[in-house]
């Protein structure tokens, strides 16, 4: 139960303990080891219990960063989360040398453009901005859905997405 024992480049570490986290909430002990592995994960648990670092470790884990292309996509519903994402995901990556950018709405359309064509490796965003993404993504992707709430329609939906999903519910 500790983030040393999850596996972790040393440099993510660094980052982690930086960012001022000592030991892995309960979620997160459970679910950043699957989400390294590749695995799609399902985790269902309320708001403050840590979602936003198990899936940041598990993107951040798996990037190649001699490769600076987006490899890594994160849809929030708004753009607060989106960029609160983008913030966190940067904190925590900074050793490693993430390129991250939030693409959302209310900013610059050609900034974003830009940003995008200089390069990097994770983009967070709104379904607004991050447009009819899915018929754009390769065939072999990984997925991770993590919410407070997880409506049958919204459960539907991944089935859709998702391959054989680790569920984490709590
Ligand atoms: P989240 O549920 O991802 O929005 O995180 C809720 C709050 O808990 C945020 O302020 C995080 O910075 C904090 N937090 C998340 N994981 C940890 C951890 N392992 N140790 C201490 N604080 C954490």
């Amino acid at each position: 139960d500790s983030f040393d024992a999850m596996g972790l480049q040393e440099n993510l570490l660094r980052g982690i303990y930086a960012y001022g986290f000592e030991k892995p909430s309960a979620i997160q002990q459970r679910g950043i080891v699957p989400f390294c592995k590749g695995l799609d994960v399902i985790q269902q648990a309320q708001s403050g219990t840590g979602k936003t670092a198990t899936f940041c470790s598990g993107i951040l884990q798996q990037l190649d960063y001699a490769v600076v292309q987006c490899q890594a996509l994160v849809l929030a519903p708004t753009r607060e989360l989106a960029q609160q994402i983008e913030k966190v995901m940067r904190a925590l990556g900074d050793y490693l040398g993430v390129k991250v950018h939030a693409c959302v709405g209310g900013t610059s359309v050609r900034e974003d453009q830009r940003i995008l064509q200089s390069g990097v490796h994770v983009v967070v965003g709104t379904p607004g901005r991050i447009y009819d993404i899915f018929q754009l993504l390769p065939a072999k992707i990984q997925v991770g859905v993590f919410s407070a709430t997880m409506p049958p329609e919204a459960l539907e939906i991944t089935r859709k997405f998702m391959n054989k999903p680790v569920r984490i519910l709590v």
